[in-house]
């Protein structure tokens, strides 16, 4: 038997594994539901929902071309076992994933099992995520090699095992049941890679026409592709081709934001998490929307329903709890991570560390929201907060009435203090580098 393991590709196009499977003949596609991964404090429901909906669109597409798709609830040597049981010699394929210390252990596991019982296997990269790449030229010579590849087209035919485990399911079933902490959401992305071709063919098609500072139009300048890059329902390899087609100016600025993407992925290895409890009132109340700064709360709540926030609002609330609040990363990266559909630890943490630009919260909320608009949207309580109010309502002499919190702390000494740690970090770097010179 010719068995795929399904993990973080959960498509059908451009998917090396399966096509190279199939050449030996019947193959068994596998997604194993292992509880040690589900049970992660930086995974959550809404993701498990996200797998769900992939897995459901995956199946009907495995239908249509005669064949099924299989998946098992345990851990992977337990799925590894029972084939061995039920096939004897049974060879395996799959996309190797090594951006994380838990991924390398576990493809270890794999592999350890594999040879262990001198079965073979093939391994292989995905989304250019390559290993033991040390430098940007080098790797920048193997993206180019491995994006412009030909892309692997989608089988018309797939002979699926027709004798297979017992505990196997070809129904998705069981998979409704198992459950995952956190709250699933109503108003996120859908997962599946036909929802995925869908947003990217309609993203295409505008991609030159979108401009816009505001943030309640963040729809218009943003694919809102990277769950789909996170969960594999897309390949990046047909995402850039696709996209180099159309030959614009927004193209280029598109492929080097993906560039960028695999980049931070194979030279941004995260940390093992020690989370602490110390600050945890703080970061329930900025996870939650209630920091009594409109912008924060607003910024948290819609990434609480969706799953989803641009880039420059990641920064924003990132620096509120880690320059502001001054909470260590450590402490508040694994609750982040369970609200972000494309939660992708190397790049997830690479920004978490990063000292970036510090900008003052209400500056960027009378920028990019100038008339209060997404504010009144995601914070009800100040729906009928006036405009000269609505970014510091604090101020307002109605703001008793409102049911709003006030701030937990005073945001414009924070702000100084910020500032001037960072003047002097500057100046001290300067006299390093002088010193350095002289
Ligand atoms: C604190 C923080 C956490 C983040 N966590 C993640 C994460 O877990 N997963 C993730 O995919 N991105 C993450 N990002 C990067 C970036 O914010 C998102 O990729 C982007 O907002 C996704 O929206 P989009 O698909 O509309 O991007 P678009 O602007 O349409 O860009 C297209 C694609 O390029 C990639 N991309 C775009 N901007 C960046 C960037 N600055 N860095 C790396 N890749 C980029 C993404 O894959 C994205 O889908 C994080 C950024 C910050 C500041």
């Amino acid at each position: 038997m010719n068995v795929i393991l399904f993990h973080r590709d959960l498509r059908l196009h451009d998917h090396k594994p399966l096509l190279e499977a199939l050449q030996f003949g019947e193959v068994l596609p596998l997604y194993v539901v292992e509880p040690s991964y589900w049970k992660r404090n930086d995974v959550s429901a809404r993701h498990f929902q996200f797998v769900l909906e992939s897995l459901e669109d995956l199946s009907i597409q495995f239908e249509k071309r005669g064949g099924k798709l299989f998946t098992f609830i345990g851990e992977i040597e337990e799925a590894l076992d029972i084939l061995l049981k039920t096939y004897g010699a049974f060879r395996l394929f799959y996309y190797e994933e090594n951006r994380t210390k838990e991924e390398i252990k576990r493809n270890k596991r794999i592999l350890h099992w594999m040879d262990k019982n001198t079965l073979p296997y093939t391994t292989f990269i995905h989304q250019a995520y390559f290993k033991d790449i040390d430098n940007s030229r080098e790797y920048k010579k193997k993206w180019k090699e491995f994006i412009y590849e030909d892309i692997y087209g989608v089988p018309e035919i797939i002979n699926t095992a027709t004798h297979f485990p017992k505990s196997f399911q070809t129904e998705l079933s069981e998979l409704y049941s198992f459950r995952v902490h956190g709250e699933k959401i109503r108003f996120g992305l859908k997962g599946g890679e036909s929802v995925a071709i869908d947003t990217f063919d309609s993203f295409l098609q505008s991609m030159d026409k979108r401009k816009s500072t505001e943030l309640i139009d963040v729809t218009r300048f943003s694919s809102k592709l990277s769950p789909y890059l996170t969960w594999g329902n897309l390949s990046i390899r047909y995402v850039v081709q696709k996209a180099e087609e159309l030959e614009s100016k927004a193209t280029q600025t598109f492929v080097k934001k993906l560039y960028e993407r695999s980049m931070i992925s194979c030279f941004y290895q995260p940390e093992e998490i020690h989370t602490s409890e110390e600050n945890e009132e703080i970061i329930n109340k900025w996870i939650n929307g209630m920091t009594g700064i409109p912008i924060f709360d607003a910024i948290m709540r819609y990434l609480g329903k969706t799953g989803w926030i641009h880039h420059e609002a990641r920064l924003l609330t990132v620096s509120y709890i880690k320059d502001l609040a001054g909470v260590h990363p450590q402490e508040f990266g694994p609750k982040l991570a369970q609200l972000f559909l494309d939660y992708e630890p190397s790049i997830h943490y690479n920004y978490l560390n990063k000292r970036g630009k510090i900008i003052h919260p209400i500056t960027f909320s009378k920028k990019h929201d100038s008339n209060g608009d997404f504010i009144r949207r995601q914070v009800p309580e100040l729906k009928n907060v006036p405009i000269n109010y609505i970014h510091e309502p604090w101020l307002y002499p109605g703001f008793f009435n409102l049911n709003y919190p006030s701030p937990l702390f005073d945001l414009y000494k924070a702000f100084k203090k910020v500032r001037l740690e960072s003047i002097s970090q500057k100046q001290e770097q300067n006299e390093q580098l002088k010193f350095h010179f002289d």
